[in-house]
């Protein structure tokens, strides 16, 4: 399968989910996961239509976001763990953060935003199987984490993000899921505010993900292959 069929593919599938959970495709934002990728695949994955792309290391994104600074419209997000020492990197080069899980780095963020004159549009990470050997914020401390970076001037909160732990059978992702889609609607109710984005479904279970409300699906490995 080239990347562009794969692209096709997995856009058929998003187009399934959607309309099942009676909503529109095109409400769902396809980010293509591309770390460890070159960018001559980025570049076919882009030629098949697909603008978003989310790096997890900082400076591999960067690297990578300068050879295709060319392609003026394509979104990048950083989708990986962020150490607050890279957060000034971070905030100079990627669209939307979805890893923003304590308190020490929104501060950073806010303040590295702050000094280049930019408002950065971030997700929380939550922690939803509570699992040491994720990043993100466990589901008990997300409220606190919330109203903190709430307060920063230079930080901007779209919505959630979370990586639930891995199942063959994707059924079992689902509880995971609607758990980050009620953390969600509990924050909106309590703080008077819309979290429009749910970051959530990666290749096995994007359907599922979108099912029950992503509204931004991370593939990888069903666009670019099995990574080496
Ligand atoms: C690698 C990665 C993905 C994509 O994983 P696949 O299983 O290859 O689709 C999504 N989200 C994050 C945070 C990742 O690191």
């Amino acid at each position: 399968m080239t990347i562009r069929e794969n692209v096709l593919r997995v856009k058929e599938i998003i187009s399934a989910a959607a309309i099942r959970s009676k909503r529109k495709p095109e409400d769902i934002i396809l980010l293509a996961a591309s770390k460890t990728q070159p960018v001559e695949k980025i570049i076919q994955a882009y030629q098949a239509g697909v603008r978003y792309f989310g790096e997890n290391r900082v400076q591999e994104g960067i690297k990578k976001i300068e050879q295709l600074k060319d392609y003026t419209d394509i979104h990048w997000h950083l989708i990986g763990g962020l150490q607050t020492n890279k957060a000034k990197y971070a905030v100079r080069h990627f669209e939307l953060i979805h890893s923003l899980d304590r308190e020490a780095l929104a501060d950073e963020i806010d303040k590295r935003a702050k000094k280049i004159g930019k408002v950065q549009d971030v997700l929380i990470e939550v922690n939803v199987g509570e699992e040491e050997s994720k990043y993100g914020v466990k589901p008990s401390d997300l409220e606190r984490l919330f109203e903190y970076s709430l307060s920063k001037e230079n930080i901007n909160i779209l919505g959630l993000m979370c990586i639930p732990p891995y199942f063959e059978d994707k059924e079992k992702s689902r509880p995971y899921f609607a758990m980050l889609r009620d953390l969600r609607d509990k924050i909106e109710e309590k703080f008077a505010v819309k979290l429009p984005h749910l970051s959530m479904g990666m290749s096995h279970d994007f359907d599922v993900a979108i099912e029950e409300g992503a509204t931004i699906v991370r593939v990888g490995t069903a666009i670019f292959g099995e990574r080496k």
